[in-house]
């Protein structure tokens, strides 16, 4: 039995869901399978890429579409209340972001983007990752 109510355990969820979400752990799983060495979540680079393949100096970023501001997606939409305060907290977000990519393209890495709502095709996505990823051999 959950010992939370449904609205608190939501508020969990919503806390954990940035890190080992499911199409990061499928992601995980086939680069894996397929003998790539990487690292998670390393705190030694820009933004901390959830996943990199420092070799190939590849590194992945499964982002939510919420707190990253997937542009045009339904997902992102703000909240009606506290307008203002959404968009000033995503805004900043987004260009936090955009200077991580840029440091990390400046060190040589390709920086590679999976949105959350693309879950739905993680299977295709995760191949098209290992496409992005091979292309560099
Ligand atoms: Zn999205």
């Amino acid at each position: 039995m959950d010992t939370f109510s449904r609205d608190k355990r939501h508020e969990i969820m919503a806390k954990v869901k940035s890190r080992n979400t499911l199409p990061e752990v499928l992601l995980r799983k086939k680069l894996h399978q397929l003998g790539y060495r990487y690292r998670i979540h390393d705190s030694s680079l820009p933004g901390k890429p959830d996943i990199v393949l420092k070799a190939r100096k590849i590194v992945i970023f499964v982002n939510g579409c919420f707190w990253h501001g997937h542009k045009d997606c339904g997902r992102s939409r703000l909240p009606v209340s506290n307008r203002e305060f959404w968009e000033d907290k995503i805004s900043k977000n987004i260009r936090r972001d955009e200077s991580n990519y840029n440091k990390l393209k400046e060190a040589g890495f390709d920086v590679i983007i999976i949105w959350s709502c693309e879950m739905k095709f993680v299977l295709t996505k995760v191949d098209e990752v290992v496409k992005l990823i091979e292309r560099k051999q």
